[in-house]
């Protein structure tokens, strides 16, 4: 290879020990250029450069929760469901590396890893911290959970490495610092992942699942490891990784499994006296698999992953084993001339052998979704498996980012108050353990999902505490602050029973936001005061099928800060408060509307669906058809070779069938919404509404329960159609962030369809042409283009020029053969399901400031809080304080705040983010780079002193170095990091940049007389 030909090195001719499987000359690379090795790979084993070296890579692939509970895993209950117990296998890998000074081992999960840590003697503790700083323990990852890579939104991928990671700094230092990512379980691999882990300051990833068809086509092209460039804004090689793409999955070959759930592979015995030796026949094997394995891959090393799920339980078993094997192959070679070393190794050193090659890589810029492991395979369902679980994981992100605000803003205050000691840590550790990829995927049992959701609720338990305490603290008054956490079912025990009460609402975004609330009343008439005691416009909707009636007013909350609203019940004769009627469709009109100052949608009053979108201002008309569908799944008894399930999206047919051919309509029309509700059968119904002001059209879905009683499993669609002249692409966004163009070909040829670096033999035109869709998707003819938001991850794609649907709910009767051996029914709660997807009709200049906006709006929606009034005061003296800003300017539209939290006890952590990328947008310039000022910036503390870190704060980004890779398209040198200066940070499209700031917490201003707005 020509790459090959530019390395500095030279290729030899070896001949391999004789045998019926292993005659071939081979050619070896021997390396004559090498630097000095960075500090943490001197303890890295001796390697054979004129040889072929196998590094051995002995680890655990332990599932956060799975078949069973993250505790049933850790402590070996119910080994009959499950065998796993990780107490004992880092008991038993401790004391096995202890006995063996060459042995080496890999450890990724803290969620793990910190529970048995802090069980620990303190001459346990010192034992592992020395195997550690001798590199034969290494950790890789070291993330709270090794997380999903499609159902993921990038705050939370930050936020849960962030926590394993400074577990592990905090722990070890430097010497447990992970250099390797290694994502060897999740299901198919995003840009946006890796784009984070080179934000890290990783040196690398290895990955285990990729799709069959790149796989083998990869092994024979040699290109099993590559640089992959992760972003389309950041200049490289900022976010380029360095990618491995593992042989045999994280499997060990064939033959050489040496664990106790290994049942059918023989220890090695090397007894030459025992009939029972078998060590020639294993060792003949290990060559011819190591021979193999080098066909595929371009230096004189290889790795081959030697455990598994939950292995190690016996550590003695793989290692004795391996210390066998190790012994009788080296010694092989000198007795017979093989030209095989095998040795313990790690993720970091292998690498770093790798890197000393000095080869030129080829380059990836697209991402591995979707992943098959063959064909009919696809492994799509899961984005949108379990659909409530998915939402609550969303709210939970949205909740822990205000509740480790309010944390910030109040100082002590938040955590020890008149309500008691509230916290974020527990929400942070379920939020973390949510990421894990079978968590979030929706790939548990029931029991096991059920057990996330008790952990997530048990963490906003302690968050709603720290909120009433942080609220009371700015606001002055000792307020009984409530959450009514079933809003989104119109369900509030205290706004449905009182005559008065207070409404809180708390804005986690740098601007300020106008946020229409919503809110189950009692009937009557309300009357609504803002902060400043002037009454605001609101509407009381009637009962209306079962629902009670909700008052909705539009509230405005300064940035980082809350607004707080006080309503109160007036007799309707006084009252100004609209009473809206339904309003039924006019016979002989063929069409209905609503419509606001920006936007008129359509509805066709034969079939009751949507039938067109205008935006008013920009004039733009776009006609659609939007409706629900469902795909077959299978049914039981059928003989079926895969069928749907949580993990596997397999249609029986391609075309998926209506739920209904029309909807039953009625309108809502009231000053501040309208609204078109849909009934398409009786588990599908769906709000088309438009605020006052709002720039978008939400479509609020209810789906649920799915009926199976047909024997068929199903998956729902909600599918927009339109004229549009889409050329087979359309665009998903990379967890939350960044955008990539997917493309499904136009023309009907062999195969039919698209990947962008292979020619692909498509088995499934449906389930593999579906892409995880985390916040958007959108399809455009170039002039106009339409957006959906999403409020949680789904699956979605557009099949036909013009189309585009999501999957918004999967019920399916049969398990799909990937492990964990239920099928997906959902009985009781997650079987009913809603949420709400948001569409924009824009120019494709400005389109990217309305979606990006929004989605941030969404993700990080305003927490309404509730509470009776007549309240004390905080403390006597205090002034009560109905507006508040924790910030003294408001940041500019690019920026989003990612992240303000306490780090230590006079330390903030704080992430700033462009949100744009590059040259996205054309209208108002927000894709430029933007300087900011933190100086004097927050408005309850002070800024001391700012040191600028990695992403995931575990290291200074002045002293952070990556090892560097050389991709054929050239190698780009690292830029140098420029001083830092608070008062002019500047942010490049995309950019992330993180900060460990100590602050000084100011007296609040209005203790002393300030100026704020009074009750
Ligand atoms: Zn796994």
């Amino acid at each position: 290879m020509t790459a090959l030909g530019r390395a500095s090195g030279v290729r030899v001719g070896v001949r391999l020990r004789s045998g019926p499987h292993h005659c071939a000359t081979m050619s070896i690379m021997l390396s004559t250029e090498s630097g000095p090795p960075p500090l943490h790979l001197f303890t890295c084993p001796t390697v054979q450069p004129d040889m072929l070296n196998v590094h051995l890579l002995p680890h655990t692939h332990d599932d956060v929760g799975w078949v069973k509970t993250v505790d049933q895993y850790y402590y070996g209950v119910q080994n009959e469901l499950h065998h796993g117990a990780v107490k004992n296998i880092l008991d038993s890998v401790i004391s096995a590396l202890r006995a063996e000074p060459s042995r080496r081992f890999v450890y990724v999960e803290m969620a793990f890893f910190s529970r048995w840590w802090h069980q620990q003697t303190n001459a346990t503790q010192q034992a592992v911290r020395e195997l550690v700083r001798q590199g034969r323990l290494e950790f890789a990852n070291g993330g709270w959970v090794m997380n999903d890579e499609a159902a993921t939104h990038y705050g939370a991928i930050v936020d849960q490495m962030t926590l394993g990671l400074r577990f592990l700094q905090d722990t070890f230092g430097d010497d447990g610092r992970p250099r390797v990512a290694w994502h060897i379980d999740p299901f198919g691999h995003s840009r946006e992942q890796a784009s984070l882990f080179a934000q890290m300051g990783f040196d690398g990833i290895f990955l285990g699942r990729m799709d069959y068809q790149d796989r083998e086509l990869r092994k024979k092209k040699r290109e099993m490891e590559l640089v992959w460039r992760a972003s389309a804004s950041l200049q490289p090689p900022t976010a380029d990784l360095f990618t491995g793409l593992l042989s045999n999955a994280y499997d060990p070959p064939k033959h050489l499994c040496w664990d106790l759930v290994c049942d059918h592979d023989s220890s090695m015995v090397g007894d030459p006296f025992s009939p029972e030796d078998n060590a020639d026949v294993l060792i003949d094997h290990f060559l011819d698999v190591a021979t193999k394995q080098w066909q595929s891959y371009r230096t004189n090393h290889i790795v081959m992953t030697m455990g598994g799920d939950f292995h190690y339980e016996n550590a003695h078993m793989w290692f004795s084993n391996l210390d066998k094997l190790i012994q009788l192959v080296n010694a092989e070679q000198q007795a017979s001339g093989s030209p095989v070393h095998v040795l313990y190794s790690t993720p970091a050193c292998y690498l770093w052998e790798l890197n000393k090659a000095n080869l030129t890589w080829s380059l990836k810029e697209d991402d591995f979704f979707p992943y098959a492991d063959g064909p009919h395979q696809f492994w799509t369902g899961y984005f949108s498996s379990r659909p409530a679980l998915k939402r609550y994981e969303r709210v939970s992100y949205n909740f822990l980012q205000v509740c480790k605000q309010l944390e910030a803003l109040a100082a002590p205050a938040a955590n020890v108050g008149p309500y008691g000691s509230g916290d974020s840590a527990l929400l942070e550790e379920a939020m973390a353990v949510l990421q894990h990829h079978d968590a979030i995927t929706g790939t548990s049992r029931q029991l096991v999902a059920d057990d996330y959701a008790r952990r997530l609720a048990a963490g906003w338990g302690r968050c709603e505490v720290l909120l009433s305490n942080a609220l009371a603290r700015l606001s002055g008054s000792q307020e009984a602050f409530s959450i009514c956490p079933e809003l989104n079912i119109s369900v509030c025990p205290l706004s449905q029973t009182s005559a008065r009460f207070q409404v809180a609402i708390y804005n986690p975004l740098a601007r300020k936001v106008d946020r229409m609330v919503r809110l189950p009343v009692s009937a009557g008439a309300f009357l609504v005061k803002d902060p400043s005691g002037h009454a605001v416009p609101s509407d009381v909707s009637p009962f209306r099928d079962c629902h009670p009636p909700e008052l909705l007013f539009s509230a405005s909350v300064p940035a980082l800060g809350f607004s707080i609203y006080s309503v109160s019940r007036v007799s309707l004769r006084r009252s100004k408060t609209h009473i809206p009627q339904p309003i039924s469709q006019k016979p002989g009109s063929a069409v209905l509307n609503i419509k606001n100052e920006h936007i008129r949608a359509t509805f066709n009053l034969e079939t009751g669906f949507l039938m067109q979108i205008e935006d008013l201002e920009q004039k733009l008309v776009l006609p659609m058809n939007q409706s629900f569908f469902w795909y077959k799944a299978g049914t039981v008894g059928q003989k079926i070779s895969q069928s749907s399930g949580a993990y596997i999206f397999k249609p029986q047919q391609q075309k998926p069938l209506p739920v209904s051919d029309s909807a039953q309509i009625h309108l809502l029309k009231t000053p501040l919404v309208q609204e078109v509700h849909q009934n398409f059968s009786a588990w599908c119904a769906q709000v088309v509404r438009l605020y006052r002001g709002q720039r978008h059209l939400e479509l609020e879905w209810t789906v649920g329960p799915i009926p199976v009683g047909d024997k068929w499993g199903k998956e729902v669609i909600s599918r927009f159609d339109m004229p549009l002249d889409t050329k087979g692409y359309f665009y998903t966004d990379s967890n939350g962030r960044e955008i990539l163009k997917r493309r499904k070909k136009r023309e009907s040829r062999v195969g039919e369809n698209y990947r962008p670096t292979w020619n692909l033999n498509q088995t499934e035109p449906v389930a593999g042409n579906y892409y995880p869709v985390n916040t958007r998707i959108y399809i455009t003819d170039g002039k106009k283009q339409l957006t959906v938001l999403t409020d949680r991850s789904q699956g979605g794609s557009s099949l036909q020029d013009g189309s585009l649907e999501l999957m918004v709910h999967r019920r399916l009767l049969l398990d799909d053969n990937r492990g964990v051996g239920e099928p997906l029914l959902e009985e009781g709660s997650g079987s009913w399901v809603r949420g709400r997807h948001l569409v924009l009709l824009d120019a494709v200049g400005t389109a990217a400031a309305g979606h990006r906006l929004l989605a941030e709006k969404e993700v990080l929606a305003p927490q309404v809080v509730l509470a009776p009034s007549g309240s004390a005061l905080y403390h006597p003296g205090a002034t009560r304080q109905l507006q508040f800003s924790g910030l003294r300017r408001e940041l500019p539209p690019s920026v989003h705040l990612l992240t303000l939290a306490r780090w230590g006890p006079q330390t903030l952590l704080l992430r700033l983010e462009h949100q744009f990328a590059r040259g996205e947008d054309s209208g108002r310039n927000l894709s430029s780079p933007v300087t900011l000022n933190l100086q004097n910036l927050f408005s309850t503390f002070t800024i001391t002193r700012l040191q600028e870190t990695t992403l995931a704060a575990n290291q200074p980004r002045a002293s952070a170095s990556r090892l560097q890779w050389n991709p054929d398209t050239g190698t780009t040198p690292t830029p140098t990091v420029p001083p830092l200066d608070p008062a002019s940070i500047t942010l490049q499209p995309m950019e992330i940049r993180t900060f460990v700031a100590s602050v000084q917490w100011e007296e609040f201003a209005w203790s002393h007389g300030g100026d704020p707005v009074q009750a």
